[in-house]
Formats: structure tokens, C-alpha cells, sequence
């Protein structure tokens, strides 16, 4: 009898204790984690550098407020604007909270209040976060939403065109959106958002909560494209499993958020700079980072060649180590099957599958994931026909 809200539908897994790609139930069976808790554990369950900096920090100070100065909040916004095309960073303590506190900013440095977001996009559960999530299933029941959000097709950049104008904002966008299906954006049209978003002092959100910290072989994923973002948000690996979000903006909108424009009681918290200090020490290396993109390179063309023809199977795409398949069918069955035979995998929307390993992940743990998966979905293209 659970006194739990009803809001997530759980599988029959009950977890006793972790460890780097492993998770553990209360039967003492184990798991190979290829979901890393919806893209969070980037390092894998209580990575030692991580768990050793958390001790530490334990035993120094746990929270102070933000009417001080903590050292370790510089350490982690040097690191993220060092490799990023930020300058400042705002801490706060989830995904749906940096998006949150991105919109709040892109209004105030404007003075206009329009925001346009994509079809399918997801961008958080809180009001504004919510409103710019283009997914009518989100808002259902919730309404009346924030006015000045408006939505347009993902790689359509004439529906962007004809979307902007004196009265826009900001463009907010996922590179890859996560949720809605594993949707990869295609460069030119990246590049065109960013032009248009330019010529019209437009500014540029990008959504990295899930592409961001590695997960695609770079810093962030839209260094893919070349672009130069005004805003970024970051948070699910950002803390390897310890809450922790993060807006990163450029120098000129530095002053839009003075003393008591915006703020967050637990946004920088030690703990969670810890952690994220342990983290970006680990991947915002040039040669980390590479090992996930060649990792990804083999992962994506080891399961098109294993299961890109089987019937059930319409296309497997993704970048570095954000892999979707999607299938002709829900897939939640055979998200199951996978949990049945040992791995733990994610869906993305009704019909993909969603690979977000650990970015520690070993060429046997692909391998190992490879086999499981061609298994379970090739009986699932028997069944089918
Ligand atoms: C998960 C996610 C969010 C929301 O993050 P929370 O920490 O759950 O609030 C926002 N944007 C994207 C792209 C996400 O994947």
C-alpha cells in the first residue's frame, strides 16, 4: 500500500544498492543500467571520485545560504563557462528550475515576452517550463497556461521564420530532444535558428539538460553545430545522481539579473557543487570525451547492423551515447522483456526505445546490451507477423 502520488508508473524493481553500471534489487538480482536514472548518472552509480568529494564536503559544510561566498560555486561556474560559450552561471536544483530561470531571463533582458519552443519538445513540469514544453499531453488539466508561448514544427526553419518577430524573446530548443522521441536536429537548420534569432536580437535557449555534461561526446551538444547559444541550461548529470541545476548566459545579460531579480535558497548547494566539481573534473576532458563519441560511433552502428533491418524496427539513431530505436509498435513491452533479461533500458514517447548508458560504459557492456537487445526485439518481430 503505497502513500506515494500515483505519478509515476513504476516497474517491478525495487532497488537495494548500486554500483557503477550495476543496479541491485531486494532479490539480489542485478541490472546492467543502460537508462543511468534517465540520463543522470553520466559516471555510473557512486562513482568513487564523486562519493570521496561528497565525504569531503560532509565534513566541511553542508549549507550556508547564498548571502556568502562559496568557493566551491566558483569552481564549478568557472568550469562550465570554460567550456561552454557562457560567461555567468545562476545554480539551482533540477532541469525543469534552469529552464524556468532562462525564460525569467530572456523576458527581462528583452522587455518582450514571447517564446518560441518546438512540437514534441520537453522542457520540465513548473509553469513556464511546462508552457514552453510543446506537448498538449503535459498541459492537460493544468490550464490556464503562461500567455506568450508558441510552437512551431523541430526542423522546420520556415515555420521559425514566419514564428519570430519584434515581440519575440527568446528560441528555446533541445539540439536532441530526449523525451519526445530521440529527435536529432539537422545541422543546417541549427545554424539557420541561430541566424535568424541574430538578425532579429532574438535570444537563443538551449535546452541541454539531457544532451548536456558528455552525454553526446562533446560538453554540450549543440558544439555539434557549431552555434553560439545566448543562454544554456544544464542539470540531470551535472551532479552524477546529487540534484543540481545550472543556467549558463553570456556577459551582456549579466546585469539583468541583479540582487533580488531572481534566486534559488538551495541553488549552489555544497553538496551538489561537490559532486558537480567531481563530475566536470572527469568529463570536460578533451580525451573523456572522445572515448564517449567513439563508444557512441560503435554502440549506434553495432545496433543498425544487429537490428536496423528486423521488421519491428523503423530507424535507430543518436549521437554519442544518446541512442533512440524506434519501433512500429509501443515499445513498453519490450522495455520489459529487457528488464527481465538484465538490462535496464528507457522509452522515449510511445514507439522508442532510449539507450542513455553511464558514459563509463565498457565495449563488452555494449556488446553484452547489443545481444540482449537483437534477442528481444527479434522474438517481438516474430510475434508480429
Ligand atoms: C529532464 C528534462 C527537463 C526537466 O528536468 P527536471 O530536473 O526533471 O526538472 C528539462 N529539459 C529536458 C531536455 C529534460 O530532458
Amino acid at each position: 500500500m503505497t502513500t506515494l502520488f500515483p505519478t509515476y508508473k513504476r516497474f517491478d524493481l525495487s532497488v537495494k544498492r548500486t554500483s557503477g553500471m550495476t543496479v541491485e534489487d531486494t532479490n539480489g538480482k542485478t541490472y546492467i543500467d543502460f537508462g543511468a536514472g534517465i540520463g543522470v548518472c553520466g559516471l555510473g552509480h557512486r562513482h568513487p571520485d564523486v562519493q570521496e568529494a561528497l565525504e569531503n564536503q560532509l565534513n566541511q559544510y553542508w549549507h550556508v545560504s547564498n548571502l556568502y561566498h562559496n568557493p566551491i560555486q566558483e569552481s564549478v561556474a568557472n568550469k562550465l563557462t570554460r567550456h561552454s560559450s557562457g560567461d555567468q552561471v545562476f545554480f539551482c536544483n533540477s532541469g525543469t528550475e534552469a529552464n524556468e530561470s532562462a525564460i525569467k531571463l530572456a523576458r527581462k533582458a528583452t522587455g518582450n515576452h514571447k517564446i518560441i519552443s518546438f512540437e514534441k519538445s520537453f522542457h520540465g513540469r513548473t509553469y513556464g517550463a511546462m508552457a514552453a514544453t510543446g506537448q498538449e499531453k503535459i498541459h492537460t488539466g493544468f490550464g490556464p497556461m503562461p500567455e506568450g508561448f508558441h510552437y512551431v514544427p523541430f526542423n522546420d526553419i520556415d515555420a521559425v521564420k514566419e514564428a519570430v518577430d519584434h515581440e519575440t524573446a527568446a528560441v528555446m530548443m533541445e539540439v536532441i530532444q530526449g523525451e519526445g522521441g530521440l529527435n536529432v536536429a539537422d545541422g543546417e537548420f541549427v545554424k539557420e535558428v541561430e541566424r535568424i534569432c541574430r538578425e532579429h536580437n532574438v535570444l537563443l535557449i538551449i535546452d541541454e539538460v539531457q544532451t548536456g555534461i558528455g552525454r553526446t561526446g562533446k560538453a554540450f551538444a549543440h558544439q555539434h553545430y557549431g552555434i553560439s547559444p545566448d543562454i544554456i541550461t544544464s542539470a540531470k548529470a551535472l551532479g552524477n545522481g546529487i540534484p543540481v541545476g545550472a543556467m549558463i548566459a553570456g556577459q551582456s545579460l549579466k546585469n539583468v539579473f541583479g540582487p533580488g531579480s531572481h534566486a534559488a535558497t538551495f541553488g549552489g548547494n555544497p553538496l551538489a557543487m561537490a559532486a558537480a566539481n567531481a563530475v566536470l573534473n572527469h568529463v570536460f576532458q578533451d580525451e573523456f570525451l572522445q572515448t564517449v563519441a567513439e563508444k557512441g560511433t560503435y554502440f549506434l552502428n553495432q545496433l543498425a547492423e544487429s537490428i536496423g533491418k528486423l521488421p519491428v524496427v523503423s530507424s535507430v539513431r543518436g549521437k554519442g551515447l544518446m541512442i533512440g530505436i524506434e519501433c512500429h509498435q509501443d515499445v513498453s513491452g519490450m522495455v520489459g522483456s529487457l528488464m527481465e533479461e538484465g538490462l535496464l533500458v528507457l522509452s522515449a514517447g510511445p514507439n522508442v526505445i532510449r539507450l542513455l548508458p553511464p558514459l563509463i560504459v565498457s565495449y563488452k557492456e555494449i556488446d553484452t546490451a547489443v545481444h540482449m537487445i537483437e534477442q528481444v526485439l527479434s522474438s517481438e518481430a516474430v510475434n508480429q507477423s
